[in-house]
């Protein structure tokens, strides 16, 4: 059985003080039977990481650079995100692709950069309302799920969580249908499966656009949905604390 488990990517939102008290709400919610994770920005991630010791809800990062060490200004290791206690690491998100021009390549040396250091990759994959449009929507999953397979090879996703966000849903309001969800959710297992069933058969596979307390329950009761990556409505405490309740039920 594939445990689920719930990511809340907060994006680049509120301040020290906010951070603090989201947090706080969300722990003192609980964290259900779901494997709860929350991805503040860079700046928050040792303060939240202090406040969640001891808890149950994990910490995760938003984006992470795809060297080691060395002259790369301004960007932050996986060896860095693990000493403030990170376990989870975000890659790929579609923000990153569109607006910081990160490409499938990239996206895959992150994502290996993340295994090295131990930490657990959240691969976001997906495609937009002008591919869906076009009827490439599974061309476009496939060839970012097998960018990341040729550098990482299929053994790496023993220990990764794969994202299926479409791009049009995320921060919309407009979501997948369940059936949608569902196509692409299956694609990506079958993909995996194709290399090693073993492995797809324990793989997460998260759902993430606009998904809300009140559209999870349908979204999280496909089969191989898993979850979900969470931006707008983490960053209410209720809000993410009923989505995580849904999630373990
Ligand atoms: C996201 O940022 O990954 C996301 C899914 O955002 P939202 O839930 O706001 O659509």
């Amino acid at each position: 059985m594939r445990r689920p488990l719930v990511a809340g990517n907060w994006k680049m939102h509120g301040s020290r003080a906010e951070a603090g008290r989201l947090v706080d709400e969300l722990i003192a919610a609980g964290a259900g039977t779901a494997e709860v994770v929350i991805c503040p920005p860079f700046v928050y991630l040792p303060d939240v990481g202090r406040r969640l010791h001891g808890n149950a809800i994990m910490l995760g990062a938003q984006d992470v650079c795809a060297e080691d060490i060395g002259a790369h200004t301004g960007e932050v290791s996986a060896a860095m995100l693990a000493d403030v206690g990170c376990r989870f690491v975000i890659v790929g998100h579609s923000e990153r692709r569109a607006l910081y021009g990160e490409d499938d390549a990239l996206v895959a040396r992150k994502f290996a950069a993340v295994l090295r250091h131990g930490l657990v990759p959240i691969l976001c994959v997906g495609e937009t309302l002008q591919e869906r449009e076009q009827g490439i929507t599974n061309g476009v999953v496939t060839r970012q799920l097998e960018a990341v397979l040729g550098v990482a090879g299929i053994a790496a996703f023993a220990a990764a969580i794969v994202a299926y966000e479409p791009v049009w849903a995320i921060g919309t309001g407009r979501t997948a249908t369940a059936g949608q969800a569902q196509e692409v959710h299956a694609l990506i297992r079958g993909r995996i499966a194709e290399k090693d069933a073993t492995i797809a058969a324990s793989l997460r596979v998260l759902y993430g656009g606009s998904v809300k307390a009140s559209n999870a329950a349908e979204l999280f009761a496909n089969p191989d949905v898993d979850g979900g990556l969470i931006g707008g409505a983490s960053l209410k405490a209720d809000e993410f604390a009923r989505i995580c309740a849904v999630a373990g039920k």
